[in-house]
C-alpha cells in the first residue's frame, strides 16, 4: 500500500522517467513523434500532481480557478496556433514559445523574491528590517532564474521578429564591450543587491535595475546576429530558458520542474555546440556577440559570369541517363512542400537504375533537423539521408546534384569570402559534381541575403519556378521518356 504523502513524489517521478523517454526517443527520426507524446504524458502528470497532490496526500491548490482558467486560455491559444501555424513558420513559433518560457521563469523569480523577504519577520512600513539574511544559493537561483529568463525572453522576441523577416540586422561600433560592460552592470547590480537585502533594505530598485539591464542585455545579444548564424542564437536561448526554469524548480523544491529545466538546458546546450560546430563559429564569439552580421545583401557576382537557365526536359534526360543523383534540399523545399514529390521523382530514378541520395546540411532550412523531419513526414529511407561531412566526399564522382531551394548551405562565399558574412560556415560541396541543376523562383539571396556565385558557375543550370512545380514537371518527363 502506497502512503498518501508518496503520491506526488511518484507522480513527480514518472513525469521525470517520462521526459528522459521521450526526449530520448526524439534523437531518431522514426521514434520521435512517439517521444514527444511520451513527453507530454509526463508533463501532463506533473501539472496534475502540482494541481491535486501534496505531501499529505491528496489536496487542491490554492488558487485553483484562477489556475484552471490560466490553463484553458492557454490550451485555447495554444492548439489554435499550431494548427494555423505553417511548417516553415514553425521557428518563429518555436522562439515566441521558447521567450515565454523565459518570462514565466523571470517572474517566478520576482514572486518567490517577494514570497522570501515578506517571510521575514519584523518589516517596517519603509520596507526596511533588522534582522533577516537570505542564503546565498536561495539569492542566487532567485536572480539568476530573473536575469536568464528577461535575456531569453527579450533575446527569444528579437529572433522571432528576425526569423519572419520583419527585424534585420543591427550592430552597434564596439558591439562586443558593449555587451561586456552591460553584462558586468547586472552583475554588479545583483552583489550590490544582495548586500542590500542583508542590510534589511527590501526596496525593489536595484530589482528593476537587474529587470532592465537583463532587457536591455537580450536585445543587443540578439540584435547584430545575423547572417547565417541564427541556428546557434536559438538553441542557446532555448538553452537558457531550461536553466531559468531550473532555478524555479530549486526554489519550489519541485523535482519534475528541475528536472524538466535540467533537460531543456543540457539539451539545448549540446544543440548549440553542435551547431557552433556545424557553423564553424566558436561558442565564447556567439556568446559575446561577434558571430554573424556582416553587411549581406550584395546583388552582383564576382565571377562576372552569367546565368543559364535550363527546361525541365532537359533536366529529365540528365537524371534519368545518370548512373548517381544527389538531391540537396533546402529552405524552399519546405515552402512549396514539395518533399512528397521529391520522394516520387527519387522512386522513379531509383526504377531506372539510378542512385538517389539526400545530402542533409546541419543548417539547412529554418530549424535544426528541419530537412529530416520533411522527408520523414514523406516517407523517404532515414538511409537515404547522408550527413554533409559524409556526403561531400561523394560529389566528385555525382553525375547530377539537384538542389531544391536550397542557397546559403551551398553557398562557395562561405569558402572564399573573407567578408562575406557566412565565412567559415563548411558548406555542401556540390560544384565538385558533374552537372548542377538548381530550383528556385528568382535570383533572390537566400536567409544570409548574400549573393550565390554557384548560380554563376558554368555547370550549373536554374530551373526557375515553384520547386513544387518544377519537381512535379519532372517527374512527368522522366514517365514520358
Ligand atoms: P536559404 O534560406 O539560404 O535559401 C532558400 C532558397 O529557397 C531561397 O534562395 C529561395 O529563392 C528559395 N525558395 C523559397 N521558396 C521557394 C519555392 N517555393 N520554390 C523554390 N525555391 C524557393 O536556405 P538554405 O536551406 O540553403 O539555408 C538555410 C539558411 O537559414 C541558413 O543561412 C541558416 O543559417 C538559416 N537558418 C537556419 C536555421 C536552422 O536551424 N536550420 C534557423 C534560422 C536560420 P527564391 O526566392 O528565388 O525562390
Amino acid at each position: 500500500m502506497i502512503p498518501s504523502y508518496a503520491y506526488q513524489d511518484i507522480a513527480y517521478l514518472i513525469g521525470s522517467v517520462s521526459f528522459v523517454v521521450g526526449l530520448k526517443m526524439m534523437g531518431q527520426p522514426d521514434s520521435a513523434r512517439k517521444g514527444n507524446l511520451v513527453a507530454a504524458f509526463g508533463m501532463a502528470v506533473a501539472v496534475f500532481a502540482a494541481l491535486f497532490l501534496n505531501a499529505q496526500g491528496f489536496h487542491i491548490i490554492n488558487n485553483f480557478p484562477y489556475i484552471v482558467a490560466a490553463i484553458f486560455l492557454a490550451t485555447v491559444i495554444g492548439t489554435m496556433m499550431a494548427k494555423k501555424v505553417q511548417m516553415t513558420a514553425m521557428p518563429e513559433m518555436v522562439s515566441l514559445f521558447n521567450g515565454m518560457g523565459g518570462l514565466s521563469a523571470a517572474l517566478i523569480a520576482v514572486i518567490e523574491f517577494h514570497h522570501k523577504t515578506a517571510e521575514a519577520s519584523g518589516m517596517s512600513a519603509d520596507g526596511m528590517i533588522t534582522e533577516f539574511s537570505m542564503p546565498v544559493g536561495v539569492y542566487l537561483a532567485i536572480v539568476s532564474g530573473l536575469i536568464i529568463g528577461t535575456i531569453s525572453f527579450a533575446g527569444s522576441v528579437i529572433a522571432w521578429g528576425k526569423l519572419n523577416g520583419k527585424i534585420g540586422d543591427y550592430r552597434m561600433p564596439q558591439q562586443q564591450i558593449i555587451n561586456a560592460v552591460v553584462l558586468a552592470a547586472i552583475i554588479a547590480l545583483a552583489v550590490a543587491h544582495y548586500g542590500a537585502i542583508n542590510s534589511g533594505d527590501f526596496s525593489m530598485s536595484y530589482f528593476y535595475g537587474i529587470i532592465g539591464l537583463a532587457v536591455v542585455y537580450g536585445l543587443i545579444f540578439v540584435f547584430p546576429i545575423g547572417g547565417a548564424d541564427m541556428p546557434v542564437v536559438i538553441s542557446l536561448l532555448n538553452s537558457f530558458t531550461g536553466v531559468a526554469a531550473a532555478t524555479g524548480g530549486f526554489l519550489y523544491h519541485n523535482k519534475v520542474m528541475l528536472m524538466g529545466g535540467v533537460l531543456v538546458g543540457s539539451a539545448g546546450t549540446i544543440l548549440t555546440v553542435v551547431m557552433c560546430k556545424a557553423m564553424n563559429r566558436s561558442l565564447l564569439n556567439v556568446l559575446i556577440g561577434m558571430a554573424g552580421g556582416g553587411s549581406g545583401g550584395s546583388s552582383s557576382n564576382s565571377s562576372g559570369g552569367s546565368v543559364r537557365e535550363v527546361q525541365a526536359t532537359d533536366v529529365a534526360i540528365m537524371m534519368k541517363y545518370a548512373s548517381k543523383v544527389i538531391i540537396v534540399p533546402g529552405y524552399g523545399l519546405a515552402v512549396a512542400q514539395a518533399q512528397h514529390v521529391c520522394h516520387e521523382l527519387e522512386n522513379l530514378l531509383e526504377e531506372e537504375g539510378v542512385d538517389v541520395k539526400y545530402a542533409i546540411h546541419p543548417v539547412a532550412g529554418r530549424m535544426p533537423g528541419h530537412m529530416n523531419v520533411l522527408l520523414a513526414e514523406s516517407n523517404v529511407a532515414y538511409d537515404k539521408l547522408v550527413e554533409m561531412e559524409h556526403i561531400n566526399s561523394e560529389f566528385a564522382t555525382t553525375d547530377v546534384v539537384l538542389v531544391v531551394g536550397a542557397n546559403d548551405v551551398v553557398n562557395p562565399a562561405a569558402k572564399t569570402d573573407p567578408d562575406s558574412p557566412i565565412y567559415g560556415m563548411p558548406i555542401l560541396e556540390v560544384d565538385q559534381a558533374k552537372q548542377i541543376v538548381v530550383l528556385k523562383r528568382s535570383m533572390k539571396a537566400g536567409y544570409a541575403g548574400v549573393d550565390n556565385d554557384l548560380f554563376y558557375n558554368p555547370k550549373c543550370g536554374m530551373l526557375f519556378g515553384d520547386a513544387k512545380a518544377s519537381i512535379t514537371k519532372l517527374v512527368n518527363e522522366v514517365k514520358a521518356l
